[in-house]
């Protein structure tokens, strides 16, 4: 919240300092002017604020007492707000008795929700969220759904997070679904969203089995069908039932009306099917009772759903007293002469030439005079850095001739790498990188992958972003595989990411083509001549190599984008594979001892194809 002193509008000067368009609001009784942040202004009684909304009154109370006001007393005191004049203007129609105003787009009503909740105005904000569900509603398509879930969630409104959480839940959530629309809120935003999403499925299971199980709540007994379940209930709405727990957009009168018609035309002939002949009102018993059981679900589910806090880097989040940190007994640096000093107050005792020699922001740093006041320790000086004693620790046993200590996750090594960009100790993190080479340092296991990914990007660490992207490629990416990784997340840059997967797939698809070409010079132009194509040997690939190369590229075109590109390590297996069904012919066998290489090289093409695509660096991507 910032203030400015207020100023004072003379009433000589108001026609040319507040003309009338720039005057939204004047109330009876004015004692003083509220201007927004564009300028807009509004006279109101003091009064009516100051003795309702305590926030709002103890800014403009301020604005007053300050010392500018002594020569106000024949004009009105400006109070500045920082609110755009229409958000204030809504805001205003709801405090006093005028006709509320609710703003054009719900995007802009969020805000003014927001407004009200940020100086406590409680009365208001219910008032706003009345007249505005009497006018209007939120959105119940995908993206504009997305877009306000996202917004309350910046905001902080958890009825909007809930209720447009609830309406993205008529939509399946998987990342395939999601594509193009995965930068419109960040990482924590989509992980809460997921989450809830996960509870609602997991909630919806459980209730939906009791609901089965009792007959759908006696809805439906004694009905007839060639078909029944364990629960003495038809089948296909059994499955049917079951199926909401596991997609709940699935929870639609139209889906169960599909799968009635399905059933009753599959079992047209049977008499003892008494399933088209269900009264219209047993159907609608059923379908309340249902809707009861999906709505209790949700409302149980509703706690599930988090608002995001601001998330701290988890850099800072390393606690070093449950860390395993072990500092080396920095008295035994003989002749130190400065003190560098973690962000968790831990003390190095270190030389000024040793970081002056590797580290050039360190020598500019540390030929800048000190003031005479600055701290000291043991008469040495004191320079507070950002990172934690146990980065500083690991950083320190590297720079001087101490067993290294080992970070104990990737994930502490590429801060430890981005601690070394940032200092420009260019030999230190290229001793980094090499340990990591060599297996002293953790490498990212499995699909640690992904966040690897994020920190690097976001830390500006190219090999390592890179390297990261390239291993994501062997998992599938879900929100299931992501799960708390995804709070690291900026939405882009998980876009970048699928971007980046697509790009390779397209990759790997046209270097298969490429090995279906069979002129020269073509790789596979060396098998040109299998005598099982007869006359046409020299113009087409043998039968089981192009059934291969063709078979992959279709895998490869109709998998999802999400599923793992791993085709460079499978295919020497299937080549072989293949290759044994046609160990009849001399020629194929031939060529397959002569050009022993042929299939090192498609794998080494294959791997190149991933590795071709390079990552933007986020700074580039964020712009
Ligand atoms: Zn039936
Ligand atoms: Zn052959």
């Amino acid at each position: 919240m910032s203030t400015v002193p207020h100023e004072t509008v003379s009433p000589q000067a108001s026609p040319t300092d507040e003309p009338l368009a720039k005057l939204l609001f004047n109330r009876p009784g004015a004692d003083i002017i509220l201007r927004s942040q564009d300028c807009y202004h509004f006279r109101v009684p003091k009064t009516s604020i100051v003795n309702n909304f305590p926030i709002l009154g103890e800014i403009i109370q301020r604005t007053l007492d300050s010392p500018g006001n002594a020569n106000a007393e024949a004009n009105l005191p400006v109070v500045q707000l920082p609110e755009s004049g229409e958000i204030l203007h809504c805001l205003l129609t709801f405090v006093f008795p005028v006709t509320p105003l609710i703003p054009s787009t719900p995007e802009d009503t969020m805000e003014l929700l927001s407004v009200a909740q940020k100086y406590q105005m409680g009365s208001v904000l219910t008032h706003i969220r009345a007249t505005f569900a009497q006018q209007n509603s939120l959105p119940t398509g995908l993206e504009p759904a997305l877009h306000i879930y996202a917004l309350a969630q910046k905001y902080g409104l958890r009825p909007e997070a809930l209720q447009t959480a609830r309406t993205i839940l008529n939509y399946p959530m998987t990342i395939e679904d999601f594509d193009n629309k995965l930068d419109i809120m960040s990482g924590a935003s989509l992980y809460e969203l997921w989450k809830y999403h996960e509870s609602v499925r997991i909630i919806l299971v459980s209730d939906l089995a009791e609901f089965r199980m009792s007959c759908a709540r006696g809805t439906i007994t004694g009905l007839r069908c060639t078909d029944l379940s364990s629960s003495q209930i038809p089948s296909w709405l059994d499955q049917y039932i079951e199926s909401i727990g596991n997609t709940p957009n699935l929870f639609d009168y139209a889906e169960l009306n599909v799968a009635m018609v399905r059933h009753v035309r599959d079992k047209a002939n049977e008499i003892d099917c008494e399933c088209a002949f269900i009264p219209s009102q047993t159907i609608r018993d059923l379908w309340n009772a249902l809707a009861s059981v999906v709505h209790g679900s949700f409302e149980k589910a509703e706690s599930a759903l988090s608002l995001v806090r601001e998330q701290e880097d988890p850099e800072v989040q390393i606690n070093p007293a449950t860390s395993t940190l072990e500092p080396f007994d920095v008295h035994h640096i003989p002749d130190a002469n400065l003190i560098i000093r973690s962000s968790d107050l831990v003390n190095f005792r270190v030389h000024k030439s040793v970081l002056t020699m590797v580290s050039p922001i360190f020598r500019d740093l540390l030929s800048l005079p000190q003031p005479s006041d600055s701290e000291t320790v043991d008469g040495l000086p004191v320079v507070q850095l950002s990172e934690g004693s146990e980065l500083l620790n690991s950083l320190i046993s590297i720079l001087y001739p101490f067993r290294t200590a080992i970070p104990n996750s990737y994930d502490k090594v590429l801060y430890l790498l981005a601690a070394s960009q940032k200092y420009e100790m260019g030999s230190v993190q290229s001793s980094i990188r090499a340990k990591v080479k060599l297996g002293e340092f953790p490498v990212p296991k499995g699909v640690e992958a992904f966040s690897a990914y994020v920190i690097a990007s976001g830390k500006g660490l190219i090999p390592e972003m890179e390297s990261a992207a390239r291993q994501t490629l062997d998992h599938p990416m879900t929100f299931e595989i992501l799960g708390e990784g995804l709070r690291l997340f900026e939405g882009w840059a998980l876009r970048d990411l699928v971007d980046f997967r697509r790009r390779c797939g397209d990759n790997l698809v046209t270097c298969l083509d490429s090995y279906r070409v069979v002129e020269p010079p073509g790789p596979s132009s060396v098998w040109r001549g299998c005598p099982e194509n007869g006359s046409r040997r020299h113009f087409v690939l043998p039968k089981w190599l192009d059934q291969l190369l063709s078979q992959s590229r279709n895998n490869l075109k109709l998998q999802k984008f999400t599923d793992p590109l791993v085709i460079h390590s499978r295919i020497r297996g299937e080549y072989l594979k293949s290759l044994q069904t046609h160990l009849r012919c001399k020629f194929c066998l031939d060529v397959y001892v002569k050009e022993s290489t042929f299939c090192t090289e498609l794998e080494n093409k294959l791997e190149q194809a991933r590795d071709k695509e390079l990552v933007r660096p986020l700074d580039d991507a964020s712009i």
